[in-house]
């Protein structure tokens, strides 16, 4: 599968996108958790994406690009990718079809998660993440809790609430969403390669994608 994923944050692009590698090996290219990774070790690109992440608001461009320029080059994209949190303005997209041209990769399509705003806000709130950068895995205190509470099921790191999942934070995340991200629907949609899904629970959104790309 080579698919976008597009969705507000707590759409359940990570965990949908977790889902649909574990069916046909395709990987999941989520630049948030890269965002993450690079935060927790302390390199340059971490100290210069934190305040903007922290915020809420969006790293720029360029530095987005830079990294997925070189990530879609690496062996395991042969196999399908599941581009989680990318692209999200309209000169990433203008700038992923390039690379993708350049590659003559063709998407299977870009899907959009449509959920409500009140199920997205409960989502969010209510999400815990694995600290441990190397895996990241998702829970939810109220839906998909950890076996032990605080404790990552997958590595035995401590599960967290990240540092933009506070009210403030998640508030200007989707206006962020609303204002930079919500046009690619448009944009997707006029190149005739725009998936909607309005499912709320993840086995159906799964199921949707299949049939639509069948
Ligand atoms: P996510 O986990 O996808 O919600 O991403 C967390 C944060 O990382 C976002 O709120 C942004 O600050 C940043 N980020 C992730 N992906 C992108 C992107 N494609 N463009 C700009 N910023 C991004």
């Amino acid at each position: 599968m080579r698919l976008i994923l597009l969705g507000a944050p707590g759409a359940g692009k990570g965990t949908v996108a977790k889902m649909l590698t574990a069916i046909d090996g395709s990987v999941q290219i989520s630049t948030g958790d890269i965002l993450r990774g690079a935060v927790r070790d302390g390199t340059d690109l971490g100290k210069e994406a934190k305040g903007y992440m922290n915020s809420g608001a969006l790293v720029p461009d360029e530095l987005i690009l830079n990294i997925m320029g070189e990530r879609l080059l690496e062996d395991d994209c042969k196999s399908g990718f599941l581009l989680d949190g990318f692209p999200r303005t309209i000169p990433q997209a203008d700038a992923l079809g390039e690379m993708l041209t350049k590659l003559g990769i063709t998407l299977d399509g870009a899907v959009n998660l449509d959920v409500p705003r009140d199920v997205i806000l409960d989502r969010l709130t209510t999400r815990r993440t694995c600290s441990n950068s190397e895996c990241q895995a998702i829970y939810n205190v109220k839906s998909m809790p950890s076996k032990v509470d605080g404790v990552c099921d997958k590595c035995g790191s401590p599960t967290i609430q990240r540092d933009d999942e506070t009210e403030e934070a998640i508030t200007k995340r989707l206006e962020t969403f609303n204002e930079q991200t919500a046009p690619l629907v448009g944009y997707y949609e006029g190149k005739g390669n725009l998936i909607n899904v309005n499912a709320t629970s993840s086995d159906a959104v799964v199921e949707a994608i299949q049939s639509a790309i069948k």
